[in-house]
């Protein structure tokens, strides 16, 4: 009965808001239509420029542009060489793409369980699955947070791991000074138009290592080299390149490289917009005993991606997916961030089963995704309480 209230009142927003979107201006545009115009459309000028940017804004030696953030997942994982017989630890809590490049080189994804509090891959969890098999990670900057850098880097040192960070979310963020795109082996990042900067589609693979930075530039391009060192037939002949492995075409084109380039000058910008808002949401539901609200380590200054609505089964009599319906009803188009990875029937399939990650499934079951995105207004911030605390007042306990 209580329901009807909810569903038949009028809603806190008359036009609908979804969780994220991306924002396009003016330079946008501009930058996009000098792109087309230009000779290159393609492996031009603007690629080597948002190299270059993407090396400033993360700190690496090297960065490597691609078509999507999968892409970057899938080289860097052929770069640290996982393959059959290998097994990579990685968190459940991400998107598919977290773990499908382990699958995508023959290798199996072993899933750690995650924090609690902070929702990132718990270095405990990930020290008790290391064998002797244990060839890597993939750690997610969930929301945008840095992974426990210091802990996760000790493990890999001590064990011989490669570090494969997927900072899709984490664009930005810095870890005690040190920004996101600089620490681990290799990073990667998304621009797809939900993520913080956007090429339309888009992903990069930053490193310090300049043999990894040459394995990568090879498998973005088919595997083949015009470097004669790399070659096994060399030749002085100006046309010859050789492929000497099995690489992709993942290129990114100039058109997208333009937007990026464009996007990243406004990154300070939606870095701060976004803080901002976090902190609202923060203020607004920190106290309240039927939620729970992301922790932060204090040794990561983030720029976040997504802002977790988390709620407190004790103290509600709703589940997830009835609060979840009342703030669509609200106009409020939540999203869930994520189902736990191994519960993807593609998964399920291969053997994994339920029960694996306690805190990863008990997350999924309590979490939703709030609107956060560079335009959202103060006002909409409030519509947006407003609705939780709406709802709050029907399903407390
Ligand atoms: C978006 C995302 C990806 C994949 O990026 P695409 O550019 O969409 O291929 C990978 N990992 C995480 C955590 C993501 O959020």
């Amino acid at each position: 009965m209580e329901q009807l209230a909810i569903f038949g009142g009028t809603p806190v927003r008359t036009t609908p808001i979804g969780y994220g979107k991306q924002y396009i201006d003016r330079d946008d545009i501009e930058a996009v239509t000098e792109a087309l115009i230009s000779p290159e459309l393609t492996c031009g000028p603007r690629i080597a420029e948002l190299e270059r940017k993407l090396c400033e804004v993360t700190g690496a030696k090297y960065a490597v542009a691609v078509s999507n953030g999968t892409a970057a997942l899938h080289i860097a994982a052929l770069a640290a060489g996982f393959q059959e017989g290998d097994e990579v630890i990685v968190s459940p809590i991400t998107f598919a793409a977290s773990a499908n490049c382990i699958l995508y080189c023959g290798a199996k994804p072993v899933f750690a369980d995650i924090n609690p509090e902070t929702y990132n891959i718990d270095p405990e969890s990930v020290e008790k699955l290391v064998t002797p098999r244990t060839k890597g990670i993939v750690a997610v900057d969930f929301t945008g947070q840095s992974i426990e850098q210091d802990a996760i880097r000790g493990i890999c040192e001590k064990h011989g791991l490669v570090l494969i960070e997927d900072a899709a979310h984490a664009v930005g963020t810095r870890y005690r000074g040190a920004p996101v795109g600089s620490m681990a082996d290799m990073t990667c990042f998304s621009f797809h138009p939900v993520k913080t900067v956007t090429a339309g589609e888009g992903g990069a693979v930053t490193t310090n290592d300049s043999g990894k930075y040459h394995r990568l530039l090879r498998l973005r391009a088919h595997g083949i080299t015009r470097n004669r060192q790399e070659m096994a037939h060399p030749t002085e002949a100006r046309w010859y390149n050789e492929q000497v492995e099995l690489g992709f075409n993942y290129r990114m084109t100039d058109i997208q490289a333009a937007l990026l380039i464009s996007q990243l000058k406004k990154l300070p910008a939606f870095a701060r917009r976004r803080k901002e808002i976090v902190e609202k949401y923060d203020r607004a539901f920190s106290g309240m005993p039927e939620l729970k609200v992301q922790k932060e380590i204090p040794d990561s200054d983030t720029v976040r991606h997504l802002y977790i609505l988390r709620l407190n089964p004790d103290r509600l009599s709703c589940d997830r997916r009835q609060f979840f319906d009342a703030l669509w009803e609200e106009n409020i188009r939540s999203q869930v961030h994520y189902l736990p990875v191994y519960w993807h029937s593609y998964y399920e399939k291969l053997g994994y089963g339920k029960g694996l990650c306690p805190n990863a499934e008990a997350y999924y079951r309590e979490a939703m995704s709030l609107p956060l995105y560079y335009q959202l207004a103060d006002e909409d911030v409030e519509d947006v309480i407003h609705a939780v605390k709406k709802i709050l007042t029907y399903y407390r306990k």
